[in-house]
């Protein structure tokens, strides 16, 4: 789609300590390489858990493996007396490219609200990570046909007044909550719907130039078999894949797909 480079991004979720990352990541480098999946088309990131990310540092680096890696959440804070929370500064130091902020699991477990959202995305951004910001509606809303207002709502709120210099490289998720591991993908044309009204709010917001730069992606039980149908249209700049980056091979068949 455009000049924006194709993102396929595994969320491992709490899945895979870091000796299965070790494998998991390897496997993942050797099945790319078997299925010729071309990686200056294509920019392919892995999740995982913070106690795994040494390991997949190590790993990523020492070989020089044509991949890149984030965190699935970060502190709003950068260091200090927040006992369990990690700060951005950590994740940029062993090599981070990305963070996952605002995922509809940290919103519904965890209680995340926008204001926090918002928060991560500037802690994010003076660390040089990356945001994966995710944005999406549950089932009810989209039932009572609201879904495009309360996803973009949810954009405006994490991102509004914030220098548009910065936000370049920023990267947005929608992720329809009723979709994510349930197996229930939403269609292409309702991907399309979305990532095309995300990205006339994002003119708005960020002027067109810095819009235009945005990489929206569809997550949300995407696979090998359905990646191609929602990735093909123009807006949709790549995915947001959590069960099915898990299997290293179907995670290289994906991408291949893709
Ligand atoms: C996710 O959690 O970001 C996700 C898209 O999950 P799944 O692919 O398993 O639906």
């Amino acid at each position: 789609s455009t000049d924006r480079t194709l993102l396929l991004a595994g969320n491992w979720k709490m899945n895979l300590d870091h000796l299965e990352a070790i494998s998991t990541v390897q496997k993942l480098a050797w099945a790319l390489r078997d299925a010729k999946v071309d990686l200056t088309a294509v920019d392919v990131v892995v999740l995982p858990p913070f106690t795994d990310i040494r390991s997949v540092q190590t790993l990523i680096q020492g070989d020089s493996l044509d991949m890149a890696y984030g965190g699935q959440d970060l502190s709003a804070h950068d260091e200090g007396a927040y006992t369990g929370e990690v700060s951005g500064r950590f994740l940029s130091r062993l090599g981070c490219s990305y963070v996952i902020i605002g995922h509809s699991e940290r919103r519904e477990h965890h209680g995340e609200t926008d204001a926090q959202v918002r928060s991560k995305v500037e802690a994010a951004l003076r660390h040089e990570l990356t945001p994966i910001l995710c944005v999406g509606e549950p089932l009810e809303v989209r039932e009572a046909g609201e879904h495009v207002a309360h996803t973009l709502d949810q954009l405006a709120a994490a991102l509004d007044d914030l220098p548009s210099a910065d936000l370049g490289g920023l990267v947005v998720a929608y992720e329809p909550v009723w979709a994510i591991g349930t197996g229930k993908t939403a269609t292409a044309a309702d991907a399309a719907e979305m990532c095309t009204a995300l990205r006339e709010k994002l003119r708005e917001l960020l002027g067109a130039d810095t819009a235009q730069s945005v990489r929206l992606l569809y997550g949300g039980s995407v696979k090998a078999d359905n990646v191609a149908e929602i990735t093909e249209h123009p807006e949709v700049d790549g995915a947001l894949i959590g069960g099915a980056s898990l299997d290293p091979d179907g995670f290289a068949a994906l991408c291949r797909a893709a």
